[in-house]
């Protein structure tokens, strides 16, 4: 039996990555210095992987920025825009990745998007009719070589031909991109070939599709590629397949007869008796059996079960133990987490992070195979116990959270009234003027504020002085959101660090970790808080500062919460019930927020959920199961409220064009939506399915500092106005502002409010 991983998180144990890149693009260092830190985080995982007794050490795992936008640069699929930037690759990788404003050139960055169904994000490759690949950059071969200097052999990884055409978008004049496919072989074919050359003998080709629903001229595809592919190389292809099961894909994936290939035992088990029924004589199976996408420390005995049925099947030789996915997904070091306060030692005796998860690999190979020593036995007996106790744990259980789900009617589920009836309630009560306008939460996360959490939360401040400090903000934010004539004002969120955090820290059955990083996108991290048990709210997490925000002001003040499935998908949840539970669980905290604003005698709450469509599973057959239970937990958070209190939700940072019916049946009355981006293109689909309720297009991207003029916004609400009712359209940025400073928002701003303005005079009302 051999080891193997998928990838192994690049941003450093310490998130020197991070630091290096954000030093790097403020001019603090120089491209050298970044390079330096690149080159001691690859050379260490390497060493670190390989001492560990890896058998299948990745290279081209490593990224700058995003693996899908290295893909870009090594095939040169590089739009065509960036031609007039006269710089050096890396500046023109950072440019693809976000955009370049100098010199008095401005060029817009490449999309991103969710990658599947997690909550990191790709640069979503452009295709042009006229494209053009060759091999502009060879980073496959030289990470190779740079692990070989060090002695080290390794297997790259490269997203497949076929996954990476899928996952790019067509640009400009319509055509299918698929029929790109013998060109971008060719570069393939290239790097293969220098690959070879240089002694590389093992290639991961990744090919996630292949666990969709895939259309008959895809799977023909499929079939033609690796069949070229063959004829073109002698390196031994794992391909890699995960967050879903292959299921109706199997014999295909068998007919494209690889060295080896992986698949995903953890997000889907049940797909490992068909591929063991179907086996062909010489086919190698890595199991993906340790959690690429969770923390919890593997259950032994469970998969030893497993690797045995497997063994029983096929031998040991033809078996490598694996990683589910890539170990991106989870933070690097439990080693590094030392506050037994929050996270005590009986939850960290149930955790397992990349490097724990690579120890776990490599003593399921010693329990199997003929390496079975007496330090392995031990390990087996320990985490026996250690699974033991979490099933048995008081720390996870509360009886009185689970009768509360159990019980919770189809009342609970819905609002008193159909929208229509409530829409008339609420213009009432409300008396908004047209195009009302408004922000979706955050204002700017300057560095003052981040200081006062910081000191409050290191104890340096009493709670008076944060108090006072905080309050002075919202003051503040209030203040100038009156002055420049917005009409539906927000506190700002200066109290919130993150917001999932900020609620999973005020809710039972949440812990936290130190140094839990996890990227997000390019230099962005998240530290996901992670859910071990029952979830309720023992008090109020907001009321005292919304309360004191609407003290200030005659205009309407929206309370801010979390969704329940934001709060579900941007944390590690528990694998011990399924996931429609604990977010059931987290939805009647989140109810129980919702009631007490409304008695605090606020008439507006906006609950976000952004994260509503990257939880969408990847196969079709799934789907709906899923929409079903997601719907239904807004709506148990949403709907306690009288009919007079009008519901917002927000939802950003993907493409909501395919689930529109299911985000109008959340019945929120209003839905602010990032849409700014994508030119408005999510609008004709809003436009197409008449959605019912009331909606604010995001007028401009909050994501760069560009400033949009008065007459841009008009336009997109001009074009917003030709596809959507009037009277049912907000006005508002695409996003929250914490990460913008105070500058641009205020000049944004105030050019979003003029722009309305205008608008209202033009339709000649108010
Ligand atoms: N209310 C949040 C904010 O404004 C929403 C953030 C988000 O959608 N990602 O920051
Ligand atoms: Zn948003």
């Amino acid at each position: 039996m051999k080891t193997n991983i998928l990838g192994f998180p690049r941003i450093g144990e310490n998130r020197e990555l991070k630091k290096a890149t954000e030093n790097f693009w403020n001019g603090k260092i120089n491209q050298d210095c970044l390079y330096k830190t690149a080159k001691e985080i690859k050379i260490s995982n390497w060493i670190f992987l390989k001492n560990a007794g890896i058998d299948f050490i990745p290279s081209n795992d490593f990224s700058f920025y995003d693996q899908i936008l290295d893909m870009c640069l090594t095939v040169g699929a590089i739009p065509e825009r960036y031609n007039s930037l006269k710089c050096n690759i890396l500046e023109l990788y950072f440019a693809m990745a976000h955009g370049y404003q100098k010199n008095g050139i401005d060029l817009i960055a490449m999309e991103m998007t969710k990658w599947f169904d997690t909550n990191y994000h790709y640069i979503v490759p452009e295709f042009y009719i006229n494209q053009k690949f060759s091999l502009f950059f060879n980073k496959p071969l030289n990470d190779f070589l740079e692990a070989k200097q060090n002695e080290i052999i390794t297997k790259p990884v490269l997203i497949g031909p076929i996954s990476f055409l899928l996952l790019g978008k067509v640009k400009g004049d319509s055509f299918n991109r698929i029929n790109l496919i013998d060109d971008l072989l060719n570069v393939y074919f290239e790097i293969f070939k220098s690959l070879e050359n240089h002694g590389c003998e093992y290639i991961q080709i990744d090919e996630p599709f292949l666990c969709t629903n895939l259309d008959d001229d895809i799977k023909e595809l499929y079939l033609n590629v690796f069949k070229k592919i063959k004829q073109n190389t002698k390196l031994n292809i794992i391909l890699t397949t995960y967050f879903d099961g292959l299921n109706e894909n199997t014999e295909l994936a068998y007919k494209l007869n690889t060295y080896a290939i992986h698949i995903d035992l953890v997000r889907a088990p049940q797909q490992l008796d068909l591929l063991l029924a179907s086996i062909s004589p010489n086919s190698i199976l890595s199991l993906g059996i340790v959690d690429g996408r969770n923390i919890w420390k593997n259950d032994f005995n469970k998969s030893l079960n497993i690797i045995k049925k497997v063994k029983e099947k096929i031998g040991d030789n033809r078996i490598i133990i694996s990683s589910s996915c890539s170990l991106l997904h989870v933070p690097i070091n439990l080693d590094n987490e030392h506050n037994t306060n929050v996270l005590t030692h009986e939850i960290k005796r149930w955790l397992a992070f990349a490097k724990q998860k690579v120890e776990e690999i490599v003593t399921l190979n010693n329990l199997v195979g003929d390496n079975k020593n007496k330090i392995s036995i031990e390990k087996l007996a320990k985490n026996n116990e250690d699974c033991e106790n979490r099933k048995i744990s008081k720390l996870i259980h509360n009886q009185d959270v689970i009768n509360r789900v159990n019980n919770v009617s189809p009342k609970g589920y819905k609002r008193t009234s159909e929208y229509c009836q409530r829409a008339k309630i609420q213009k009432k009560e409300l008396n908004l003027p047209l195009f009302p306008t408004t922000t979706i939460g955050s204002f700017p996360q300057t560095k003052d504020i981040r200081e006062i959490r910081l000191k409050f939360k290191k104890n340096e401040i009493s709670t008076e002085e944060y108090n006072i400090l905080i309050k002075n903000e919202i003051r503040n934010v209030i203040e100038f959101q009156e002055q420049i004539g917005i009409d539906v004002l927000v506190h700002g969120e200066f109290e919130r660090n993150d917001m999932v955090e900020y609620f999973g820290e005020q809710l039972d059955g949440f812990t936290f970790t130190q140094n839990g990083w996890v990227q997000s996108y390019g230099s962005r991290c998240v530290k996901p808080p992670i859910i071990y048990g029952d979830v309720s709210r023992s008090k109020p997490m907001t009321i005292d500062w919304i309360k004191y925000a609407q003290s200030l002001t005659k205009k309407y003040v929206k309370g801010m919460l979390t969704g329940p499935v934001t709060i579900l998908q941007w944390t590690f949840v528990r694998n011990d019930q399924p996931r429609e539970i604990t977010c059931k669980q987290i939805a009647l905290a989140i109810r129980d927020e919702v009631t007490d604003l409304e008695k605090a005698g606020i008439k507006i709450i906006q609950i976000d959920e952004p994260a509503i469509r990257e939880g969408l599973p990847i196969r079709n057959e799934y789907k709906n199961e899923y929409l079903k239970w997601a719907v239904d937990c807004f709506k148990l958070a949403s709907s306690s409220v009288k009919d007079k209190t009008q519901i917002h939700t927000h939802m950003c940072y993907s493409e909501f064009n395919d689930i529109i019916e299911n985000i109008a049946k959340m019945d929120a009355d209003v839905i602010t939506i990032e849409c700014s981006r994508s030119q408005m293109e999510l609008l004709d689909a809003f436009g197409k399915f008449k959605y019912p309720n009331e909606i604010g297009p995001g007028v401009y991207d909050i994501h760069s500092p560009r400033v949009p003029s008065v007459d841009e916004i008009e336009n997109l609400i001009f074009k917003a106005s030709k596809v959507l009712d009037i009277n049912k359209i907000w006005i508002n940025p695409d996003c929250g502002l914490k990460t913008r400073g105070w500058s641009e928002t205020e000049l944004s701003l105030k050019n979003m409010v003029e722009a309305t303005k205008k608008l209202r005079k033009k339709f000649d009302i108010k």
